[in-house]
């Protein structure tokens, strides 16, 4: 099922193969509350507790593509939700740095990726908006809820060299690509749209 996933992904354009791998490899039926494990190989978002959900699998595959991971890159996810993307980054052999700001979801999540083997660098409850600046900086960073607005420590803790891969915008949002290019110059590119659960500002 998870090869027959991957060859989906393939159609619908993704063509980086250690991504593909990657979904060929992590079972993202264990990531899902049972009683949805019989559709977690159709590349849809679903449920997760705590009213969020689980990334549809082209989103992880894309988002996956466009942070370009290399063995040993150092990155920060921002909303750890199930840890289905950030089982993904591991995959691609990366040091990740997690952060979940819902309490039930990060306890549940840290507890799943001790049980399985997962060994994120860092699983934080905490707001992503403020990024992890005693880790900073990073290879790449991604940010798995949709953002109103491009939060500025993000932007300050990329690596020279170093990729943001954000969805911005409320309803739906407009995938968006930063290069940090030097000290103060970005290019920016736009990826086309999605519908996320929204990057939330204060804790309740
Ligand atoms: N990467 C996840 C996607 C989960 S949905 C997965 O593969 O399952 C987005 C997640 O972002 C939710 O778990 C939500 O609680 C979390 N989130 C929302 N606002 C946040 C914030 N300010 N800081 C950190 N996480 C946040």
């Amino acid at each position: 099922m998870r090869n027959k996933l991957a060859d989906i992904l393939s159609e619908k354009g993704i063509v980086d193969n250690a991504v593909l791998e990657a979904i060929r490899a992590v079972p993202r039926h264990l990531f899902l509350d049972s009683s949805f494990e019989d559709h977690a190989y159709q590349d849809k978002a679903f449920p997760i507790g705590a009213d969020q959900t689980i990334s549809q699998p082209y989103t992880v595959a894309f988002q996956s593509e466009l942070l370009q991971v290399r063995p040993n890159h150092k990155i920060l996810e921002i909303g750890t939700g199930s840890g289905y993307q950030t089982a993904v980054l591991l995959k691609l052999k990366a040091r990740v740095y997690t952060i979940e700001r819902q309490l039930e979801l990060f306890k549940k999540t840290n507890l799943f990726f001790k049980k399985m083997g997962y060994r994120p660098k860092k699983v934080i409850f905490g707001d992503g908006y403020k990024g992890l600046p005693e880790e900073a900086p990073f290879d790449s960073i991604i940010v798995t809820a949709g953002a109103p607005f491009v939060p500025n420590p993000l932007l300050a803790q990329l690596k020279v060299g170093g990729r943001l891969v954000i969805p911005v915008g409320t309803d739906e949002q407009v995938m968006t690509l930063f290069v940090r290019k030097s000290a103060k110059e970005f290019e920016k590119k736009e990826l086309g749209s999605f519908r996320f659960v929204p990057l939330l500002e204060d804790k309740n």
